[in-house]
């Protein structure tokens, strides 16, 4: 199944924790465990969201 309509935001290492800032609800979902997330479901809004790298 795909996600025609699937959310991207861009993830930000900043803070020295993996945090990506939900588009749709401006929610900072933290992972503290993890290097990367492809995708993830936002814990504010349930929104299934894509992360994509900051360019360089
Ligand atoms: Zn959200």
């Amino acid at each position: 199944m795909l996600f025609e309509m699937l959310l991207q935001a861009v993830s930000d290492r900043s803070s020295g924790v993996l945090t990506v800032t939900c588009p749709n609800c401006e929610h900072k979902n933290e992972f503290p465990e993890l290097l990367t997330v492809a995708i993830f479901v936002c814990t504010g809004c349930g929104e299934p969201i894509e992360v994509v790298e900051p360019r360089h």
